[in-house]
Formats: structure tokens, C-alpha cells, sequence
């Protein structure tokens, strides 16, 4: 069995539980074959004024049979490539938030120095045998890197947030050198068929690639392979954290608290992307339109803290504050608060709890790759007696979770009316939906996904050698 190399931005110990279904995934994967992990250490190094930005060194750490190895990066590199192109470009753009993109010239000349650090950090630790999985937007151009040092392993790529169409990447001015950097993976995964499709589109009328069949495009002298894999969760370990006691306590303490209420359930990071003003707005409409739900229906709405730096992310808090303090000014009573608002990370382990004592989970972002926090409430909910999801047509989960009540979150009366029939919804119907929820998380699980998407790679055609790729 060849070795696997795994590469992201961030490298997790998959030692620790805290660590998330993902990294238990590719941890999985990574003892089998007593791989690597190679990305980021997380730390930022401030040069001295004058020196060269990008030379890193490599830390290398055994955990169990794997080994992790990082890079750290110095502030230059790390703000360039990690705040001004992957999060001030990248981001907003595969979000379809052209609005909120900046395109400053300097961000993608440190994100090419990253990726061409980290292909060079890399390199002299391969194996000519091992295969290599490298993940999401911020390693784009690493396998074009590698190619150019003469890399000539299979190397596989996935997208975990959308792909936009041809037209909303054509705003990004170095889009071409974007995509047909891609073309140096024999693999590139996507969470969707949509987004699949974007690509296909992308690469026909810009590339003018051609379809060789079966998912296989051939352009700049190289062909590649392209699929959907949506992503899963490890539904054995979230069954486990649900039935372990912090979960259980979290459980009992939310049903002694809400007995009396239908309480309703947001679990987000707060991004833009998440949709949180309009749900906002849609909870205060089903409140006006039904006024059965007053005094009952009750919304916690966890928004856990992610790149506060970032402008965009300051207007979103303070229009959340703002609009969660005139719902309960203007609905709430003295022994009722409508939202309950946190501003905070929860820990993992006591999400199962809070979800299944949730009646109804609101997922509803604006666009997201795919949303794992929308199978998560289903597989921590009671089969006998299940909650409901409310889940945004614009989530890559949709493609999946066709049982959901899905929605348009920009329509904020559809989605109080959907909300309001996810309330009112009879025990048989609830069950039944679930069930066939449930039947699709468990087929398509992360082993599924890890399995599928290194299946896929090792069949695909040997490599052709590397050319000089990239020419920003
Ligand atoms: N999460 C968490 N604590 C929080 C909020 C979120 O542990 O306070 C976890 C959640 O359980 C899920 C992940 O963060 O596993 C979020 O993944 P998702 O795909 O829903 O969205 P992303 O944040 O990746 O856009």
C-alpha cells in the first residue's frame, strides 16, 4: 500500500478528540498507511525589516504511526497568503461575495510564495510510491509547484467550500492562473454536483478542455479527472459524543430549562456566508405572522467567533447584536426571551446535546460547500421522537438531505412559513423524514467520502511529467 500524504492549511493531532470528524477521517487513513500530514504549524514569525519573507523551517512531530511536519510563516507570508488572498479573495469569491472580495495586487504574489515554500519543504520528504491528498482553496497551485520541481506522484485535490460559476470567477483577475494550475492533480474533487458543473463549464469555455468522458477533461497538455464527493461525518463517533455524558448533561440541562418552549437550534461560525441576518429576520417574521409561537418558540443561536479581523466580519456582529436586541425588545416578556444569542464557541461534545433537544435546526446560509453541522443535528436527534431541519437550498447538503424542509433563505416569509410547518409537523412525518435523512448520512459517511476519493485517485491514468506551470 503506498503511502499517504496529507496536506491542508492546518494540520490537526489526531490524537485529540477535539479535533473533529474529519481529522478522525484522514487519521484513519493516515495510520493505515503510516503516512505524513504536512501544512501550517499556525505560527506567525515576525521577520526582521529587510530579510527574506518564506523560509519557514520544517518541524516534524510523530503522532502514533503518523507523522505531522509544518512550516511556520512569517508575518509577511502568513498575511498575504492566509488573510489577503485566501480569506480576502478566495473566500468571498467561491461564495459568490464578489462585494466583499478585495483585490489587491500584492495578496496573490505571497500566496504563490506559500505554496512554492511549502512545495519546497515538501519535497525532499516524498516517497516516489506516495500518493498525495492536498485540501481547499488556500493550496490551490501546490501540486503546479511540485510539478515544476519534477514531482511526478499522484496528486490528488479537494475543494471543500463551493465553486462559483464561470462568470463569478472571471472576476478574480488572475482566475486563469487559478484554474489551470489545477490541471497539474490527476484528481480534483468537489462537494457538489453543482459546483462539479461550474468547473466543467469553467474549463470548456475558458480552456476550451476536452470531454474525454467519465469525468476525465483534458487541457494544457494534461488530463485530469473531476468529481462530486460530498463530505460526511463520522456517524459512529457523533452517535458516541450524543450518548457520552457531557452530552447527555447538556441534554437534560436544555430540556429543564426550555420544558416549556419549542426550542429552535443555530450552530454557526460567524461568517457572512451563514445567512445569520436573515435568519434572524425570518424567526422575527414567524413570530409577527404566528403569534401562537409567542411566548414558546425560543432561538439559541450559537455564533462561534472565526477571522475577527476581517471588516466584514465586525458589520455582521454588530447587525446580529442589533437585531437579536429588538426581537426580544419587541417580543419578549418578563419570564420569555425569544434569542438566545452567544457569541462563542461551544464545545463539540455538548452540541449533541443542545441538538437534540432542539425541536428545530436552523441551516441556512447564504452558500456554504456543504454544512456539517446540518447532519450532525440529525444523527444527534431521538429516532422516535426526531426534530426537524430547516436547511437553505443553498448549503451543498441539499443535494443530499432532500427529506429536509428546504428553503430559500433570501425569502424571508417562505422560510418563517417553512419553520412554522417544521413546528407544527406530526410525529409520523417526522420520523419518516429522519429515517430517510438518516439513510443517506449513513451511506454517504466520511469513510465513504475518504474511501471513494482515494479509489478514485489510484485509478486514475499515470502521469504525464511536469511542465513549466505557472507563469502569474
Ligand atoms: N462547531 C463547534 N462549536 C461551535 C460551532 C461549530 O464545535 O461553537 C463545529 C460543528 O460541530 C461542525 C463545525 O464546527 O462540526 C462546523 O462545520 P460546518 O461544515 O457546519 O461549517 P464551517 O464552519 O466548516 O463553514
Amino acid at each position: 500500500m503506498s503511502r499517504l500524504v496529507v496536506v491542508s492549511n492546518r494540520v490537526a493531532d489526531p490524537r485529540k478528540t477535539a479535533a473533529g470528524g474529519l481529522a478522525v477521517a484522514l487519521a484513519e487513513v493516515l495510520n493505515k498507511s503510516g503516512g505524513l500530514w504536512f501544512g501550517w504549524s499556525g505560527k506567525v514569525i515576525e521577520t526582521a525589516e529587510g530579510s527574506a519573507p518564506g523560509e519557514g523551517g520544517l518541524h516534524r512531530q510523530q503522532a502514533g504511526p503518523v507523522t505531522l511536519a509544518t512550516v511556520d510563516l512569517s508575518r509577511e507570508d502568513h498575511d498575504a497568503y492566509y488573510l489577503g488572498y485566501s480569506n480576502g479573495v478566495l473566500w468571498p469569491v467561491f461564495h459568490y461575495r464578489l462585494d466583499l472580495a478585495n483585490f489587491d495586487a500584492g495578496h496573490i504574489a505571497g500566496y504563490r510564495r506559500v505554496n512554492q515554500l511549502f512545495a519546497r519543504r515538501l519535497m525532499p520528504q516524498l516517497l516516489p510510491d506516495d500518493v498525495i491528498w492536498i485540501h481547499d482553496y488556500h493550496l490551490i497551485p501546490l501540486a503546479a509547484e511540485l510539478r515544476a520541481m519534477g514531482c511526478t506522484n499522484r496528486i490528488g485535490f479537494f475543494l471543500h467550500i463551493p465553486l462559483p460559476p464561470p462568470l463569478i470567477l472571471a472576476a478574480i483577475p488572475a482566475h486563469d492562473w487559478l484554474m489551470r494550475a489545477l490541471f497539474a492533480y490527476d484528481l480534483v474533487g468537489f462537494q457538489s454536483e453543482a459546483d462539479l458543473t461550474h468547473f466543467t463549464r469553467y474549463i470548456q469555455s475558458e480552456a476550451h478542455a476536452e470531454d474525454l468522458g467519465q469525468g476525465r477533461w483534458r487541457a494544457f497538455s494534461r488530463t485530469l479527472t473531476a468529481g462530486a464527493f460530498p463530505i460526511g461525518i463520522d456517524v459512529e463517533e457523533f452517535a458516541g459524543l450524543t450518548a457520552a455524558p457531557e452530552g447527555r448533561d447538556m441534554y437534560q440541562r436544555m430540556r429543564d430549562e426550555y420544558s416549556r418552549r419549542k426550542l429552535l437550534v443555530g450552530v454557526d461560525r460567524l461568517d457572512y456566508s451563514k445567512g445569520l441576518p436573515q435568519r434572524l429576520r425570518a424567526f422575527r417574521e414567524l413570530l409577527q405572522r404566528y403569534p401562537e409561537n409567542n411566548n414558546s418558540a425560543t432561538l439559541i443561536q450559537i455564533a462561534s467567533p472565526s477571522r475577527e479581523t476581517v471588516h466584514a466580519y465586525g458589520d455582521i456582529l454588530r447587525e446580529l447584536e442589533s437585531l437579536c436586541g429588538s426581537i426580544n425588545g419587541d417580543f419578549g416578556e418578563l419570564d420569555w426571551m425569544p434569542v438566545r444569542y452567544m457569541h462563542r464557541t461551544v464545545a463539540r461534545k455538548k452540541l449533541p446535546g443542545l441538538y437534540r433537544a432542539g425541536r428545530v435546526a436552523l441551516v441556512t446560509p447564504l452558500r456554504d460547500g456543504m454544512n456539517l453541522v446540518a447532519k450532525e443535528f440529525l444523527v444527534a436527534q431521538d429516532p422516535a421522537d426526531p426534530g426537524v431541519l430547516v436547511l437553505s437550498r443553498f448549503a451543498g447538503a441539499a443535494e443530499q438531505l432532500k427529506e429536509a424542509l428546504l428553503v430559500n433563505p433570501y425569502d424571508t416569509e417562505a422560510t418563517a412559513h417553512a419553520i412554522q410547518l417544521a413546528l407544527q409537523m406530526p410525529l409520523e412525518e417526522r420520523r419518516n423524514r429522519h429515517q430517510a435523512l438518516m439513510a443517506t448520512i449513513r451511506r454517504h459517511d466520511v469513510h465513504w467520502w475518504c474511501s471513494e476519493f482515494l479509489d478514485t485517485l489510484a485509478e486514475t491514468q499515470a502521469r504525464e511529467s511536469g511542465t513549466p506551470w505557472l507563469r502569474l
